[in-house]
């Protein structure tokens, strides 16, 4: 006789309940088993699971007073999506642009002609506090109507110290508001800021600036976990973000960077040696950081909207890193350059279509992997005993169809931390 187990929330009627829970993030783990329970149940308390199980075995369970039971009616039930590569804190609109992308224009005129990145800085610096927090809020819940209960936040679009620290401080407070379970990123180093461009000395000065100043400024407010580094030759060197993860480690921060995305660029194998929490793009890697990446735990993060916006063909090859043993997340990227898409799903859907990903890989990806790739995994990612009650129901009985039904993804309900999201509009 086993013991019966307090809860204020009972989930029943499941078709399937995929708990994403077990084998992961474990270099060489089998990421195609999504551990899913056939008409499986769940129960939680203030918030978080105390147990999932068959569906046959919720006579343990005791509904305390007031308690509530949803029976999802022969729906699938997913741990929420992780979200775990976001800028989702940006001013201004950039929707010109695509325009003038689709009539012709590069990149390169686009941003002479005062546009780009350097156009969102200049709008994100002169935002205040409250605004980009309201930003902040809209977003997330944008996020949320995807199915997404966690997710990662990187500043960058600053580039000085004050609306860096703006930014971070934006996305605590926005944090603050809402259920989801959030994590931040300084991203000083996203670009070089129009004032630093030009000159060697400038772009030295920039980069001591962001070591030396930033860094310990976020560190000591404690408005970061992580810092990352944008890797590319029209960002930083490999050296350059050397010095900047090394900065970002003295003072106790995780680390991530953007590597390999429009040309293999040593950045996948600063990551590896660095230990680096997670690698993200990936688009171009060479062989030898594949297999540093598996041995070192660096979790890869696809983007492959990016790749997708940018009308690139060169989608990250996820089903190599798979099977070389190395643990795959799928993000959004959500950005106003290169993808300015809130659907995770879309995201997991290319990830089959275009990296190699099967449906449940797809599913552990955006899930339990996506989790470990932000240092989420102990709060949510999978449905577990102690973690969150973070819920995606999908208004179909099968996880297929979240991968099949293309760019319109059937969700019912969506729950973080117990509580059904997005709330209310507030904007
Ligand atoms: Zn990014």
């Amino acid at each position: 006789m086993t013991s019966p187990v307090d809860a204020d929330f009972l989930l029943v009627g499941a078709s399937e309940v995929v708990t994403c829970a077990g084998p992961l993030p474990a270099a060489g783990a089998d990421q195609s088993r999504a551990g899913v329970i056939e008409g499986g149940a769940l129960a939680a308390r203030e918030g978080r699971i105390v147990w999932v199980g068959p569906e046959a075995e919720t006579d343990r369970i005791r509904l305390i007073e007031g308690g509530r039971r949803l029976d999802v009616g022969g729906r699938a039930v997913l741990p929420g999506l992780v979200d775990t590569h976001t800028h989702l804190i940006w001013a201004g609109q950039r929707a010109d642009e695509f325009e003038r992308r689709l009539a012709g224009a590069s990149y390169g005129e686009i941003l002479a002609a005062g546009g780009g990145i350097l156009r969102t800085v200049e709008a994100t610096r002169a935002a205040s506090l409250e605004e980009l927090t309201a930003i902040a809020l809209r977003q997330m819940d944008r996020l949320a109507r995807f199915g997404v209960t966690a997710m990662e936040i990187k500043s960058g679009y600053g580039l000085e110290t004050d609306t860096e620290l703006r930014m971070l401080e934006a996305a605590r407070q926005a944090a603050r508001q809402r259920p989801y379970a959030v994590t931040t990123t300084f991203l000083g180093a996203h670009t070089l800021p129009r004032e630093a461009r030009g000159s060697a000395a400038a772009e030295e000065a920039y980069l001591k600036l962001v070591i030396d100043e930033m860094i310990p400024a976020v560190a000591s407010r404690d408005l970061a976990r992580f810092v990352d580094v944008f890797i590319d030759e029209h960002a930083f060197s490999v050296e350059q973000a050397r010095r900047v993860l090394d900065a970002a480690r003295n003072h106790g921060l995780g680390i991530k960077v953007h590597a390999g995305q429009l040309a293999v660029d040593g950045g996948a194998a600063l990551a590896a040696e660095m230990g680096a929490i997670s690698a993200d793009h990936l688009e171009h890697l060479a062989p030898e950081a594949i297999e540093a990446l598996a041995r070192a735990g660096t979790v890869g993060v696809l983007l492959p909207g990016a790749t997708l916006f940018l009308r690139s063909h060169d989608y990250a090859d996820g089903r190599r890193m798979i099977d070389r043993g190395m643990a795959v997340a799928v993000a959004t990227d959500l950005n106003p350059g290169s993808c300015p898409s809130e659907s995770l799903p879309l995201m997991m859907q290319l990830a089959c279509l275009y990296c190699g990903l099967s449906v449940d890989e797809a599913i552990v990806a955006a899930t339990a992997n996506a989790a470990a790739a932000s240092g989420l995994d102990p709060i949510t990612g999978s449905l577990e005993s102690g973690k969150r009650c973070d819920l995606l129901v999908l208004d179909s009985p099968s996880r297929r169809d979240l991968l099949y039904r293309l760019g319109a993804p059937p969700i019912w309900r969506v729950l973080a931390a117990g509580r059904q999201v997005p709330g209310p509009a507030t904007s």
